[in-house]
């Protein structure tokens, strides 16, 4: 992922996309929640047009919808978008744990080992918020460990979509990964058992969309600054 030319700007596009997207992930910033360009650029101390650019960067990433007249707002993902998103889950994250050999294992032992107990921590107490980070960063360093870069792009952008979709259509408010469920695929990875890991994978994400209720919903108002603040 190294262009040869980075400048300021796209440095700090790149910032604002960051900022907005983990305040996404994490529930901050529900669905259909309005992001008023005024307040990003206070709130975040950017320039106005940093701030358009990653709200249309967003945009093409399906994060945030822009309507005409109305300005960008998080977007609601409807219930065949969220059908087609954990479909995507399923190819990607099958590739992901496919390349995943024991070597990698061993080389990144330290990093899953730290994850682990970070999510062992976050799941034991009663943060949400923790929770649902610590959760989604599993699959995430799946994916930066497996040495396809572009799988592990893809799969940012689907994790960021699914937690817009658990923040809509999850049928209660306790977050769907199971840790030993994470556990087990660990443990078959570092055996060197693809055929398992792959098989545990696709079963952990039936049981994430199976906790689902695809019916459409709405969602009240946030305050943006209050999200943001402190990220
Ligand atoms: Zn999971």
């Amino acid at each position: 992922m190294s262009s040869p030319i980075v400048t300021a700007k796209q440095l700090e596009v790149q910032r604002i996309v960051d900022v907005l997207s983990k305040a996404i992930a994490q529930h901050r910033l529900r669905p259909g929640t309005r992001l008023v360009e005024a307040q990003i650029v206070e709130t975040l101390q950017a320039n106005r047009n940093h701030v358009q650019v990653a709200l249309q960067r967003l945009a093409m990433q399906r994060i945030v919808t822009i309507e005409a007249n109305r300005g960008a707002m998080v977007s609601q993902p409807s219930a065949q978008e969220a059908r087609e998103v954990f479909t995507a889950r399923r190819a990607i994250e099958r590739a992901i744990v496919e390349s995943i050999t024991p070597t990698i294992m061993h080389k990144q032992r330290e990093r899953i080992a730290r994850h682990m107990a970070n999510e062992r921590k976050a799941t034991s107490a009663t943060d949400r918020r923790v929770i649902v980070r610590e959760l989604s960063e599993f699959h995430l360093l799946l994916g930066n460990i497996c040495g396809n870069s572009v799988l592990s792009e893809i799969l940012a952008n689907l994790m960021v979509r699914s937690s817009l979709i658990v923040a809509l259509y999850q049928r209660n408010d306790v977050p769907s990964c199971a840790s030993d469920e994470h556990q087990h695929i660990i443990t078959a990875l570092e055996a060197g058992d693809q055929a398992k890991a792959i098989a545990v994978m696709l079963e952990h994400l039936d049981e994430l969309e199976a906790q689902l209720t695809l019916e459409d919903t709405v969602t009240p108002e946030v305050n943006l600054k209050d999200a943001l603040a402190g990220l």
